[in-house]
């Protein structure tokens, strides 16, 4: 069979990325009835793995929402902030523009803090909203669409002078950049199934601290399947209020047992990092930018430099040599694309991305 959608394609994107064989055949198995103890106890060593790899505080839990990475980012805006809140939220790029415009839906009051694509957010950036009766701030951890990494020590401090509210996206950065929901003082922290985690996309979890939880279960979240609270009650006998992507959760319980036996979170951080950085001294010679101010671990937004366009550099990478790369949308189409370093890959398919990077700069430039 031709193989038009890549599954024998390398895939350096943010997600879906590439799976370990071992989780990959897990996903060939047949799927066991769900309202079980056996299922329910899967259920809770997923929570506690899940709270021990953000290192949670003690009195976390974790909901889990079968639905991509946006699914708990709307649950958590709906379920933790109110009318009655004052919000500042981060739109540096695409998925913080999409926190902003889930307040606005939602009816939260909130304020923008919008950022150039590729820069950084500054204790300048914050010092207006220093004492102005704010209650909650929302931010990625790493915009995903240029691969910023926020300072979190920044935010966090800010945050718990303030006494607001603290909503992290770490959907790409859970397990490719250091996330610690105790030292930032993070009420709520998002993950999602298709990036570094590795495993294929349709589950998301939200960890909550002690406020977290209270929060939700103080909130009407005006939405039956995105509520938090019932997620929470549920969960108290490890079970979730509607049919789960069953199988990407066993997935997922394997993916984390299996981490945690390899070092855990620091072992995690440290590979994508590495791979990272071999990357970037591996392309020095070619006419690429590094785009973002602060660049994330998990991706690599490239500006590129000799007038060749970004997105052609994405089309001949997939169709002439089968390798996956992200492009960027809206005015930086054609000026940058990305390279993700999550997921499962060796050092020798970074050197095969690379050379074919080359190639494809020379076949452009014909
Ligand atoms: C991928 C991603 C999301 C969620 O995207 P989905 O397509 O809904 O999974 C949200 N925020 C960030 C920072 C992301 O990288």
């Amino acid at each position: 069979m031709e193989d038009t959608l890549g599954s024998s394609y390398l895939n350096f994107t943010v997600g879906p990325v590439m799976m370990d064989p071992q989780i990959l055949s897990l996903g060939a198995e047949p799927l066991p009835y769900f309202r079980t103890p056996e299922f329910s106890d899967l259920m809770f060593r997923n929570e506690a793995m899940l709270l021990q790899l953000l290192n949670a505080d003690e009195g976390s839990r974790a909901v889990f929402i079968t639905g991509s990475g946006t699914a708990s980012m709307e649950a958590a805006v709906a379920s933790l902030y109110g009318k009655e809140d004052k919000v500042l939220v981060v739109n540096g790029g695409s998925f913080g523009a999409r926190f902003a415009q889930l307040l606005s839906l939602h009816g939260i009051p909130n304020t923008q803090i919008v950022l150039e694509p590729g820069k950084t957010l500054t204790r300048e950036m914050l010092d207006p909203y220093e004492g102005k009766g704010y209650t909650g701030f929302l931010l990625q951890h790493d915009e995903t669409s240029t691969g910023v990494l926020y300072d979190m020590n920044l935010v966090g401090d800010f945050c718990l002078r303030n006494k607001l509210f603290l909503t992290v996206d770490c959907i790409s950065s859970f397990l490719a950049d250091a996330a610690d929901m105790k030292q930032w003082g993070a009420g709520a922290v998002i993950v999602g199934s298709q990036k570094a985690i590795a495993l294929p996309p349709g589950i998301s979890a939200i960890a909550l601290n002690g406020e977290g939880v209270a929060r939700a279960e103080a909130h009407d979240a005006g939405s039956l399947y995105l509520d938090v609270k019932v997620y929470l009650k549920n969960m108290e006998r490890g079970q979730t209020p509607f049919t789960p992507a069953v199988g990407t959760l066993i997935q997922m319980n394997a993916r984390m047992t299996a981490l945690l036996k390899a070092g855990g979170a620091h072992a995690a951080v440290r590979e994508v990092r590495e791979r990272a950085l071999y990357f970037r001294k591996s392309i020095e010679q070619l006419p690429f930018d590094i785009f973002p101010e602060t660049p994330a671990n998990g991706v690599t937004a490239l500006a590129v430099r000799n007038g060749a366009d970004a997105k052609a550099i994405f089309m001949t990478m997939k169709d002439k040599h089968h390798i996956f790369v992200c492009p960027n949308g809206g005015d930086l189409e054609h000026k940058v694309f990305r390279v993700g370093h999550i997921g499962v890959i060796s050092t020798d398919q970074v050197d095969r991305l690379v050379a074919a990077l080359s190639l494809t700069l020379e076949e452009l430039a014909k």
